[in-house]
């Protein structure tokens, strides 16, 4: 959709241009923002049930963190990255918007001295990362993920608790038709056998594969699994699977993770071509797939185990599982499924009847509102007819009229917008709330 650029005073006959928003990256405002409290409260709410603690990193890291932690040969590094130069003249390094969370989580618990032996840690987070990809519907340049990692456990229950947060979040927030897509790729010592494998069925097909698949045919083989290339899907249904390559571990791992989502009724279907893009993946993939609609951006969260990114990025060898998801995509879906939130409401309105009226209001509004309460006054001293449209407008629930003669009999009115219902209370902040609480 195009969209102006310029502003015109038809009047003057003056045109400026504006300054526009980076594209693919979205101003928010409070009609779409009451749906991603909702979904950040969720978040927060499910987490901490699950004996989560929250953690919060910087946007900006280290170009070179994600290097090492995503991979060279993957599109989020090649491709999409926001680089620029630090400009401390000091230091050459060049620093990057983040475009994930996981490394920027590992290399901070490594830094602050979290990882020590035998240690274990569930941490969640929230908040904005930046790719430079071309936006559409469910894609974007700043987007943002909510995503965990549990560190420490090799265990297979990690992998099936982390799981288990996924299918708490989306039942919590009311989203079905998500499928969980289940796989392993085994881990580092599986993958040349597979690699090796893998090549010696698409060289003979390279010419006939897309151009990015004809790139990552040197680069990141695997990734071409999960290609979004007709072509390329077509073909890589005979492809070798990574699941029929598993060590004896590896394919023992799972099975107790697939017994573990059965034991919590947790159901999931096995995708062979299920691959991470990030080189740091071994064992369990999973992604969490939506039908709504969202074509190519139906993945609304995806993860998997990381056991070998720890030692990567320097620090002792941690066994890890995690997963992002992305907020923008969970919100179409909230919208799709008629749950986004509806706006913020005021509990009360305190309309001026006159000047003495208005002040009166501003000062029980103040007190009100340290306790607590949602309420709404006028700040331009409008007539009673217009305040009580402001109050309809923001569906106040209730509504009290305060003049110089309640001022003088020390009382005020309370409606209850729905049922019509009015009681008269002393004219106190605390009998105000008592009146609209305890309806
Ligand atoms: P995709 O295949 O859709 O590009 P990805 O493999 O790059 O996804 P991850 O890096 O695993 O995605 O990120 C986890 C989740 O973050 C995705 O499943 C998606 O919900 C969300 N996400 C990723 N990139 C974007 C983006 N550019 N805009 C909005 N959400 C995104
Ligand atoms: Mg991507």
């Amino acid at each position: 959709m195009a969209r102006p650029n310029v502003t015109g005073d038809v009047e003057s006959g003056v045109i400026m241009e504006t300054v526009r928003a980076p594209k693919g990256m979205n101003d928010l405002f409070e009609e779409e923002l009451a749906t991603w409290r909702h979904l950040e409260r969720t978040v927060r709410d499910v987490f901490l049930s699950y004996g989560f603690g929250e953690i919060r990193t910087p946007i900006v890291e280290e170009a070179e963190l994600f290097v090492r932690g995503v991979g060279e040969g993957t599109d989020i590094v090649g491709k999409e990255m926001f680089i620029f130069p630090d400009r401390d003249p000091r230091s050459p390094k060049q620093l990057c918007l983040r475009p994930e969370n996981t490394a920027g989580v590992v290399r901070a618990m490594i830094e602050n001295g979290k990882i020590v032996a035998d240690a274990y840690w569930k941490v969640f987070y929230l908040g904005p990362q930046f790719r430079n990809e071309r936006p559409q519907a469910g894609r974007y340049r700043q987007f943002h993920q909510l995503g965990c990692e549990v560190l420490g456990y090799a265990e297979p229950a990690a992998d099936v608790e982390v799981i288990a947060t996924a299918h708490t979040l989306l039942s919590r927030l009311g989203i079905t038709d998500v499928a969980l897509h289940l796989s392993s790729i085994g881990d580092a010592a599986d993958r040349p056998r597979y690699r090796e494998a893998l090549l010696a069925f698409l060289r003979p097909h390279e010419a006939s594969l897309s151009e990015d698949s004809k790139r990552r045919l040197h680069t990141n083989p695997l990734r071409i699994l999960d290609s979004k290339d007709e072509g390329d899907r077509r073909l890589c249904a005979d492809a070798p699977k990574p699941i029929d390559f598993l060590s004896d571990d590896a394919r023992a791992h799972f099975d107790a993770v697939k017994v573990g989502l059965e034991r919590l009724g947790i159901p999931y279907s096995i995708d062979p071509l299920l691959v991470r893009g990030l080189d740091y993946y071994t064992r369990t993939v999973f992604e969490l797939i939506g039908s709504h609609g969202l074509g190519a951006q139906s993945t609304v969260i995806a993860g998997g185990r990381y056991d070998g990114l720890v030692t990567e990025l320097g620090g002792r060898p941690t066994p890890a599982v995690g997963y992002a998801g992305g907020v923008e995509r969970l919100v179409l879906v909230l919208r799709a499924l008629g749950l986004a939130a509806p706006a913020a409401t005021p509990a009360l309105m305190l309309i001026g009847a006159d000047q003495a009226g208005h002040a009166r209001c501003g000062e029980l509004a103040f007190a009100l509102r340290k306790d607590g309460l949602a309420v709404e006054v006028d700040l331009r001293g409008r007539s009673v007819k217009a305040q009580m449209r402001h109050a309809d407008r923001a569906g106040a629930r209730f509504t009290a009229v305060v003049g110089s003669s309640e001022i003088e009999r020390g009382t005020v009115s309370v409606k209850n917008m729905a049922a019509g219902s009015v009681t008269t209370v002393p004219m106190t902040a605390d009998e105000l709330a008592r009146a609209v609480r305890g309806a």
